[in-house]
């Protein structure tokens, strides 16, 4: 709740008694005085906020708010530490969300941020928040895709939280990863001149999403159909099981590549383009033909009526790595399968620019989800 006078109201060093402060705190809550609508400034300009008032104190913290994990030194090496949530009518439907997906998915979207960081999960712990509708079973079921998840990726589950819940299910996962000092990689390390790099292919996980809420509303229709689902695998398992990139950053040792920054593709690769030029201070150039779009996704797309290229660039969920990285580190990974080069690094001044296919240029906006605005 924003309330800005409220929060004042405990600021305040008077004689005031705690019992009379409070029934002020009541009243004001009341009368909504002072109220800023959390839309307005959306989920971004919230954490901006969160972060300009938050000072560290400790040494050890050497990377607070503002990447995909916090870093903190442990002497001989950086531990990182990220927590991503999923919760009930905001990221997941249970219509069409099998448990077992869910459990996978929320692993993976946190694993993807030690990813992100250049770094390797080893400890989760999970936070549920469960409501009297989910039977033992049901969340067995959530625990199997969990376990699983931590069984591919060599991560342990090793505590967590159980609460009740009166509105649906909050899956909170926090995951502890480690990375050598001299390994770490951030979103402000990028340098004009750099190649600008994406893994796998993009804009499958938001085709996919618009598959199951077709086929949930053809049920719903009709209950008695069966959802079409077979041809569209691919699609709908980007959405529900998306698998975290450590291939990628297993290959990057291998190979001694080091991007010179990094980021996962969670809420669009627009998005996360802006971030990470607002943070490494530079612009970027992009081209269209460059996107890695699946022949697949592009074509349902289309059915969809809906641009392959937005999906790509504002759809989110893919939880590929976007990376940008010296051209001597390009020239070892340029025949690589599943790394494309979509563009380049240049000066801030340039800004951000989507190249079309026709050589029209665009500026990049993010148009990535709003939570608040659901
Ligand atoms: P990601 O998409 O990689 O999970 P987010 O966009 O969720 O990252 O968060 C960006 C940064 O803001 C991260 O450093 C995250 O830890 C921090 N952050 C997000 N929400 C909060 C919050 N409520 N309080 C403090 N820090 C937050
Ligand atoms: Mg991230």
């Amino acid at each position: 709740m924003f309330r800005e006078r409220s929060v004042h109201i405990f600021q305040t060093k008077g004689s005031a008694s705690l019992q009379k402060r409070l029934f002020l705190y009541f009243k004001l809550n009341q009368n909504n005085v002072n109220r800023t609508e959390l839309n307005t400034i959306g989920e971004f300009g919230l954490i901006d906020r969160i972060a300009a008032k938050n000072q560290t104190q400790n040494s050890s913290t050497v990377k607070s708010i503002g990447d995909d994990c916090a870093v903190i030194d442990l002497g001989s090496e950086f531990l990182l530490v990220s927590t991503d949530s999923l919760v009930e009518g905001i990221h997941f439907d249970l219509t069409y969300v099998p448990l077992q997906h869910l459990g996978y998915k929320a692993v993976s979207v946190n694993v993807s941020d030690i990813a992100a960081m250049n770094g390797k999960a080893e400890q989760i712990v999970i936070s549920n928040a469960i409501s009297n509708r989910f039977s033992v079973e049901a969340i067995e079921a959530l625990y199997e895709g969990i376990l699983q998840a931590c069984k591919d990726y060599k991560v342990d589950l090793v505590g967590g939280d159980t609460t009740g819940s009166r509105s649906g299910l909050v899956i909170g996962v926090t995951v502890i990863g480690r990375v050598a000092k001299d390994k770490v990689v951030y979103r402000s390390g990028a340098k004009p001149g750099d190649v600008v790099c994406v893994t796998g292919d993009l804009g499958g996980a938001y085709v996919g999403l618009q598959i199951l809420e077709r086929e949930k509303q053809v049920y719903l229709d009709n209950p008695s159909m069966q959802p079409q689902l077979e041809e569209y695998d691919f699609l709908v398992g980007k959405q529900l099981r998306p698998i975290a990139r450590m291939d990628i950053i297993h290959e990057f040792k291998d190979k001694g590549i080091l991007p010179s920054s990094m980021i996962d593709v969670s809420d669009g690769l627009a998005s996360e383009l802006l971030h990470i030029a607002k943070q490494s201070n530079v612009g970027m150039t992009i081209f269209e033909e460059n996107l890695p779009i699946d022949n697949f996704t592009y074509e349902t797309a289309l059915e969809f009526k809906i641009g392959p290229t937005t999906c790509a660039m504002n759809g989110g969920e893919d939880y590929e790595l976007l990376f940008t990285v010296s051209k001597e580190d390009y020239e070892k990974i340029k025949n690589h399968a599943e790394i494309y080069s979509i563009g380049q690094v240049e000066e801030a001044e340039k800004g951000l620019t989507l190249v079309s296919k026709k050589g029209q240029l665009h500026d990049i906006q993010a148009q990535g989800w709003n939570h608040f605005n659901k």
